[in-house]
């Protein structure tokens, strides 16, 4: 189903009879912009899955420490963010401009819930501008080419482009790689890629049987070893930086993440530059 957006993009509508992975997501991590639809299946994934809620929190932990380093340690004032999902403060652009208030932030997503709230609330300022394309992941070419990202982002200079739990959506390898190549080749030496993404390694039994109520909900995921994810990092010709692939509370952790056990996690974090 597709209805015209505002900035005259093809946006899909919103369909409040079938769960979406971004109110799944939402509902999990306390927020209020979900459908009954997304909180029965949060529910049967969840029976299956106990600690899915606290590994979400942990990403989103990451998502946290993997920006604030990008901007702090590796001087990064520009991010390409894919997968924004519905806001959740603080969101990437709060993380980058607290470190550096020009910091330049284009989000991508495809779901129209997470675009009509990212319209509302993810909003820049004169110095540090912000925007938001309705795309799939899948259409680099789109995303890449759009007036939008080359009114924000210059890329003659670093940009960390950020893949934060959306990968596992990605289940075609080739095509994850494809995704990734395509990303980073335009980008300027001295550029990064963040991701997070599903992995089975710490918990075989909880991953294997929630992906599979989430295929049942019509939501296909793929779970990565970390030699997986290092590959889909490497194969792109990035190197990966300290400390290494690792689970996501265990990547520069803090007191609250370092204090998790590891079967509560099931995402693997990295950060990679391109050389
Ligand atoms: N990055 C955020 C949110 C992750 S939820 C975080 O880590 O906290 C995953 C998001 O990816 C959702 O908002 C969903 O709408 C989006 N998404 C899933 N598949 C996508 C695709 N093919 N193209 C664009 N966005 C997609």
């Amino acid at each position: 189903m597709q209805a015209q957006s505002a900035d005259g993009q093809q946006a899909s509508a919103l369909r409040t009879d079938i769960a979406h992975s971004a109110r799944i997501y939402d509902f999990f991590l306390g927020g209020k912009d979900n459908f009954p639809v997304d909180r029965e299946a949060a529910a049967d994934i969840e029976a299956v899955w106990p600690s899915l809620p606290l590994s979400m929190r942990a990403n989103r932990q990451f998502m946290r420490r993997a920006v604030h380093r990008l901007a702090a340690e590796h001087g990064v004032r520009q991010f390409l963010d894919l997968g924004t999902g519905l806001p959740t403060e603080p969101n990437v652009h709060q993380v980058a401009q607290a470190v550096h208030p020009d910091a330049r932030v284009v989000y991508v997503d495809n779901d129209p819930l997470v675009l009509a709230h990212a319209r509302a609330l993810l909003t820049g300022t004169r110095e540090g501008r912000i925007t938001y394309i309705d795309a799939d992941l899948h259409d680099t070419g789109a995303i890449l080419a759009s007036p939008q990202l080359h009114q924000v982002l210059d890329l003659e200079r670093p940009v960390a482009v950020s893949l934060f739990a959306i990968l596992q959506f990605v289940v075609d390898e080739e095509a994850a790689r494809g995704v990734i190549r395509d990303l980073v080749a335009p980008l300027a030496s001295g550029s990064y890629l963040a991701l997070s993404t599903v992995t089975a390694d710490s918990n075989p039994k909880e991953v294997t049987e929630g992906l599979a109520v989430y295929a049942a909900r019509g939501i296909p995921e793929r779970a990565r070893t970390r030699d997986e994810v290092a590959a889909l990092l490497t194969s792109a010709g990035l190197e990966i930086v300290d400390p290494g692939v690792r689970l996501v509370h265990r990547w520069h952790p803090d007191e609250e993440s370092a204090a998790l056990p590891d079967a509560c996690v099931q995402m693997h974090g990295a950060i990679a530059r391109k050389p």
